[in-house]
């Protein structure tokens, strides 16, 4: 088997080794040993964010939009309107899920290259009186920009409304602090920058706005009130829940502990932008986002004149380097991931094989 890839790439990504063999063995979904490995899966989920004795942990199984779509599903009711702050693709599919459940919903949007405006959010809230909720991605992930959440969330309660965080890509290094923060629901999942491996979306959400939501979703899996009536009554997930991945998720989350907590993830996350950018700029790399704006979670590079991604891609993969496409609207582009169980001396790597292939280009 050729030797494990470097994933640069917003997830799944690099993982630890101890993450993965936490995989290595069976678990009962009925039994007492999963049953406390669940709840303390809840538990560390509500601790990285503060939100012990306001929100509860609500896991699903599947992918991140999952968990949107769900969060949607059971927290909008059809009397209810969402307005959705939109700077990327992750905000625009938000809208679309709103709109397939039936749900009443609005766009307010910014070029990709600009972060959410507080005031104009405020002044729409003003105009609107409809909007009960608003939605926010933390981080769009199809730029890297990051958006100023304190200031929209106070805009967002300033005005009376709920404010639901799409903090998927941001979720583990990005601080989000609910014990300050007025946010009603946080969305996230099992491998972004918790560096656990993919089959877990999650949310975090106020306790009353779940209670006030039984039988609220038009869909029987999709339900976080139902899935978390079933934690609270028996500690057990409602369907077949992806146990080996739980058991990985729960030491991912140890292992973010040991390694100081979000804020020191952050801070190894930073330092990667940072040798990234640096050495990308000494070859002509162009950042698609103004520095000031980006997040230090991917970062979008412009393609140079007469780029061939296919190529580029194909030969970091030979080196071992697993890259992103560009996912923006208006220009050419490709992305590199900061997140994952990498440090410096892989992106000093990564940096190296990058020059060697625009020599031999
Ligand atoms: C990754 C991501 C999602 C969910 O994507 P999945 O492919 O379903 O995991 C949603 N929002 C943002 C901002 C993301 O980065």
């Amino acid at each position: 088997m050729a030797p494990e890839p470097i994933l640069l790439t917003p997830g799944p990504l690099t993982t630890q080794l101890r993450t993965r063999q936490a995989m290595l063995r069976d678990w009962g979904s009925r039994d007492p040993g999963f049953i406390a490995l669940t709840a303390e899966l809840r538990q560390r989920l509500l601790d990285v964010a503060k939100g012990q004795g306001s929100h509860a942990a609500v896991p699903l199984q599947g992918s991140g939009t999952f968990i949107v779509e769900a969060a949607i599903a059971t927290l909008i009711a059809p009397g209810d309107k969402l307005l959705v702050l939109c700077n990327g693709a992750y905000g625009e599919r938000m809208v679309t899920i709103a709109r397939r459940m039936g749900r009443q919903v609005e766009a307010l949007s910014w070029p990709e290259d600009r972060v959410v405006e507080p005031a104009r959010v405020a002044e729409a809230l003003r105009g609107d009186p409809a909007v009960t909720h608003v939605a926010l991605v933390h981080c769009e992930t199809t730029t890297g920009i990051l958006n100023p959440l304190p200031e929209i969330a106070a805009a967002v309660a300033g005005a009376g409304r709920h404010l639901l965080l799409d903090a998927m890509s941001s979720f583990g290094a990005l601080p989000v602090d609910l014990a300050t923060q007025p946010v009603a629901a946080v969305l996230a999942s099992s491998n972004k920058c918790l560096e656990g491996v993919p089959g877990i979306g999650f949310a975090l959400v106020r306790e009353e706005m779940l209670a006030a939501r039984k039988g609220n979703s038009p869909s029987v899996s999709l339900d976080l009130e139902a899935q978390w009536r079933g934690f609270e009554s028996n500690g057990q997930w409602r369907f077949t829940p992806p146990v080996q991945v739980v058991a990985a998720l729960v030491e991912a989350l140890r292992l973010l502990e040991a390694e100081g907590g979000p804020e020191a993830r952050r801070a190894r996350y930073a330092n990667n932008l940072r040798v990234l950018l640096a050495g990308m700029r000494r070859m002509g790399f162009d950042l698609y986002l103004d520095e000031a704006v980006q997040a230090p979670i991917i970062a979008t590079f412009r393609s140079p004149e007469g780029f061939g991604f296919r190529r580029f891609y194909d030969a970091l993969a030979e080196r071992g380097f697993l890259i992103y496409p560009g996912k923006l609207t208006q220009a050419e582009s490709f992305r590199i991931g900061c997140i994952g169980a990498l440090g410096q001396g892989d992106f000093e790597r990564l940096l190296a094989a990058v020059e060697e292939v625009r020599a031999s280009a």
